[in-house]
């Protein structure tokens, strides 16, 4: 087999692990668990995902689309599924007589899910994203009381669930609260599902009947304290070319960086258009040979190179670009940490064509 060029592996123990830890968090208060597999179950394989996370204890599944939730169904895929976010004007039947649930946010999405699709209505609490405003919720519940749908939940997401104590978590919670008993009072009893990862992971008394979990599924710790999670994405290429540098050599686009003293170096072949972010040129390292080496010079298209010393490098040795950090290499999340993003969109930016898929 040739070494990979660029290549994604998914340990789905990793995500059985993750799954197993936040389904029996959520048990504690009685919850299940829907594993969220939005955006090809964030770069990682929604299909896989989602096989291991209900074999590991999920019972629901989320997406965004119609289309992300039929290719699940296409594929075989019978749990319970979520989907919440398409344009006005989507045909929504075939989902509905898939089985898939709708969330709705307006009267006009009731109307376009239609009498006898089971709807999850969902209050805007304080994200302000897509949700019916507090104002409008009477007018929706009452709708939906009387239109034909099953209101199998309400629900919210909330804005700051990452950041344990911020103020705006117990106020989400209180709009929440309110919401629920205006459902009660329409003679509604549908469950209720607020808490994402971080919630689900900080805050028992917001787990209600389902949590929505997705980033830590994937083994990224969306909190600033320890969790046992287990990161199940590695990004791993492998050297195509190796060079001896002599000191005042410099290296990419623009000669950011010159070499002080003789050195090898190895050139790596992937790029910005595999998903390594041309702002961590000059800030990041990979692991070759079992050691972190810097990456020289200016992040390319296809290439990046690494200053390897006078390490014994050759070519098809192993890069591993970010890992579980076990051994020491790199992360996801100190990749995002470098640039001043969050590791959700590094591992999702993953979803690309020219980057290879493996799972073990
Ligand atoms: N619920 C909704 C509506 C979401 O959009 C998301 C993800 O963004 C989640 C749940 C899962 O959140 P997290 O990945 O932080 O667990």
């Amino acid at each position: 087999m040739l070494p990979p060029r660029a290549e994604v592996v998914v340990d789905l123990d990793a995500i059985r692990h993750n799954t197993a830890l936040l389904a029996a968090r959520a048990a504690e208060s009685g919850a299940a668990t829907m594993v969220v597999v939005k955006a090809d179950g964030y770069g990682h394989g929604a299909l896989p995902v989602a096989r291991a996370a209900l074999d590991a204890g999920a019972t629901w599944l989320g997406v965004v689309s119609v289309a992300e939730a039929m290719s699940l169904r296409e594929a075989g895929v019978r749990a319970p599924l979520l989907c919440w976010l398409d344009v006005p004007g989507t045909d929504l039947r075939p989902a509905v007589e898939s089985d898939v649930d709708i969330g709705v946010s307006t009267v006009e999405g009731l109307r376009a899910a239609g009498p006898g699709a089971a709807v999850h209505l969902k209050i805007d609490t304080g994200l302000t994203r897509n949700g019916c405003p507090p104002d409008l919720w009477p007018e929706l519940v009452a709708e939906a009381a009387s239109s034909g749908v099953q209101v199998r939940a309400i629900w919210s997401h909330l804005a700051c669930a990452d950041e344990p104590g911020h103020p705006s978590i117990d106020a989400q919670a209180k709009r929440f609260d309110d919401a629920y008993d205006i459902a009660l009072a329409a003679g509604l009893r549908p469950m209720r599902h607020l808490a994402n990862s971080a919630a689900t992971l900080s805050r028992s008394d917001l787990c209600f009947d389902l949590v929505r979990v997705g980033i830590a599924v994937y083994g990224l710790n969306p909190l600033p304290h320890k969790e046992d999670l287990v990161p199940a994405m590695t990004f791993r290429s492998s050297v195509v070319l190796t060079k001896r540098l002599p000191a005042g050599e410099s290296v990419s686009y623009g000669q950011t960086w010159t070499s002080t003293v003789d050195t090898t170096v190895a050139l790596v072949p992937v790029g910005y258009a595999d998903g390594v972010p041309r702002t961590l040129s000059g800030r990041m390292d990979v692991l070759l040979g079992g050691r972190r080496r810097p990456v020289v010079g200016r992040v390319c298209m296809d290439q990046i190179v690494v200053d390897c010393g006078d390490d014994p490098v050759r070519v098809g040795d192993e890069v591993v670009l970010f890992g579980t950090g076990a051994d020491g290499g790199p992360t996801a999340t100190e990749w995002a940490d470098t640039i001043g993003t969050i590791d959700y969109e590094i591992v999702t930016g993953m979803y690309r064509p020219r980057v290879t898929r493996r799972y073990v």
